[in-house]
């Protein structure tokens, strides 16, 4: 849907949502007020400490029910992601349902373990009578800004964990998929406290407020130019922020390939959600042994996608001027449409669209396109293929196709991305075990795992000292048994040190050290 903020008759300002399947106007949802932002994040804080105060038995009962209401309103989440994204029903079901009902599961599952503290042993020479431990704790609230590629998945890819660590959220989904924020926002006001999760209507402007609203952790997930202004804000207040922005995916075909398996799975992951995912193949390295059979293989699966039940529309006419204009600039410059290259509708659609005598400067290989298109490119030389993949500031995810499975992990490795697939693509950012992100300009950010734990708690050292005598060895005064302690630590430590007199030193100093204090 595009979502365009418009002024009402009574002076408020509303997002107009327009169904991209048509453009025509479906609906309208309030903004909410910049001013009134700060306002959402006081009543996150306020609930915070009795959110946290449950303890995590109490919350996953909550969330648990949470999970619940979502399954029970599962079809109107289909039926509201056909209007706001034009996205197909078998996509929506299992992009953003059965995906999420197996997240819901997985922290679920897990958030007990990965909440338990690491014991701190201590040496009971150095430090007698201490112990201690390194607890997980919420960092308090949590603001989360998310696009609207995958409206449901990712916020609940934060929210779920976020929740479970006892943290409240302020929530800005994105002005084109507010619909869908509402009612993810309903169904947590209908099981969970007041206050819990706070609901931010609005674009850009809301997103800077909520940043700078005073949340003690900012989660977003969008574009890199927008990731730089939001971590240039966090910056400046040093408030913690995870990026998880775009990438310009590569898939590499080797000659070895299994062809047909390589094709559906390419074709899927180019033209899924309309090309608009981050991790879509927007570029295809193939082996010139195989090359001329892959692109007429590709071009005849590709031309049996049927529009809107296999790729649904562009979300906005920006984004579809963005796709055009792409492809219009590799054509000019002399790339061939193989399918495709069309923007016929209904509404926002763009064809899936296959070219061939592409180069790396062009805007198609270069930029993030976020639409229907697969360049494929053959090549010689692996290694340079390989480099070439890199070559781009992005860094999310990388598919190696070869039936040689150590071969393609091997060659992987060697990328600099965050996800690395043998023979498939894309499919790990549904999975909530899996780390997600990546380096460069994909912004560093992980979500998914018990890494994403690392942007939503605190490590806090917990150390009880019951030793009650009056020195410790460390403390004042610095003198000669101490240094004769501590070079003999280090002489027996030491490869080839001198290991016995380094003994003994120690254990002179040691004693005259607990005799002096
Ligand atoms: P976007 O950057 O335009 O918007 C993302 C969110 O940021 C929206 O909610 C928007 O309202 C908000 N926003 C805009 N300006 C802001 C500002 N100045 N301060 C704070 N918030 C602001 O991105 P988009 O078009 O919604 O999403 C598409 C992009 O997201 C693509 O680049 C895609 O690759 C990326 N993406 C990345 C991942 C990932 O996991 N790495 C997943 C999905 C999408």
């Amino acid at each position: 849907m595009a979502g365009v903020l418009q002024q009402d008759p009574d002076g408020s300002t509303v997002i107009a949502c327009l169904d991209p399947r048509s453009g025509q106007q479906v609906a309208t949802v309030p903004v909410t007020p910049v001013d009134q932002v700060g306002a959402a994040v006081a009543r996150a804080r306020a609930a915070q400490p009795d959110w946290h105060g449950l303890g995590l038995a109490r919350r996953k009962v909550l969330v648990e029910a949470l999970r619940q209401a979502f399954l029970a309103a599962a079809p109107r989440v289909v039926s509201l992601l056909a209007e706001e994204c034009g996205r197909p029903g078998g996509e929506a079901w299992t992009s953003e349902v059965v995906a999420n009902n197996d997240l819901f599961a997985w922290w679920l599952g897990q958030i007990d373990d990965l909440l338990t503290a690491d014991p701190i042993s201590l040496n009971p020479v150095n430090y007698p009578r201490k112990g201690g431990r390194v607890q997980l704790e919420p960092v308090g609230v949590v603001g989360l800004i998310t696009p609207w590629n995958l409206p449901v998945a990712i916020p609940l890819r934060c929210l779920v964990p976020a929740l479970l660590a006892g943290n409240t959220v302020a929530w800005k989904p994105s002005e084109h998929s507010p619909r869908t924020g509402a009612l993810l926002h309903e169904l947590c006001r209908q099981v969970l406290p007041p206050g819990v999760v706070e609901l931010v209507q609005g674009d850009g402007a809301q997103g800077q407020a909520l940043v700078t609203a005073g949340v003690d952790a900012v989660v977003f997930t969008g574009s890199v130019r927008t990731g730089r202004r939001v971590a240039a804000l966090c910056g400046e207040r040093l408030v913690p922020c995870s990026l998880e922005l775009g990438g310009k995916d590569a898939a590499v075909v080797l000659a070895d390939a299994d062809l047909e398996r390589a094709v559906e799975g390419i074709v899927w992951a180019a033209f899924g959600l309309a090309g608009q995912n981050c991790a879509a193949v927007e570029r295809c390295f193939v082996d010139a042994a195989l090359y001329e059979r892959f692109v007429d293989a590709v071009v005849a699966r590709t031309r049996k996608l049927r529009p809107l039940l296999d790729v649904g529309p562009l979300i906005t006419p920006a984004q579809l001027e963005i796709v055009k204009a792409h492809v219009a600039e590799a054509v000019d410059r002399g790339a061939v449409v193989r399918c495709g290259g069309g923007a016929p509708g209904p509404g926002w659609y763009h064809e899936p669209t296959v070219l061939t005598g592409v180069q790396d400067d062009m805007l198609v290989m270069a930029e993030e396109t976020f639409g229907p298109v697969l360049p494929i490119v053959p090549f010689d030389d692996l290694e340079q293929a390989l480099a070439r993949v890199d070559g781009t500031p992005y860094g999310l995810t990388t598919s190696i196709w070869t039936r040689d499975l150590a071969l393609g992990e091997a060659l992987g490795l060697g990328l600099r991305c965050g996800v690395v697939t043998v023979n498939n693509h894309a499919f790990t950012g549904a999975l909530p075990m899996a780390a997600w992100g990546g380096p460069k300009d994909t912004g560093g950010g992980v979500t998914s795992s018990r890494f994403a734990l690392y942007h939503l708690t605190r490590p806090r050292t917990v150390v009880l000292d019951a030793l009650g005598q009056p020195h410790e060895m460390w403390w004042f005064p610095y003198n000669e048994a101490l240094e004769r302690l501590s070079g003999g630590l280090v002489e027996l430590a030491r490869r080839g040190g001198a290991r016995l007199p380094g003994a003994r030193a120690a254990l002179s100093g040691f004693i005259a050290r607990w005799k002096d204090s």
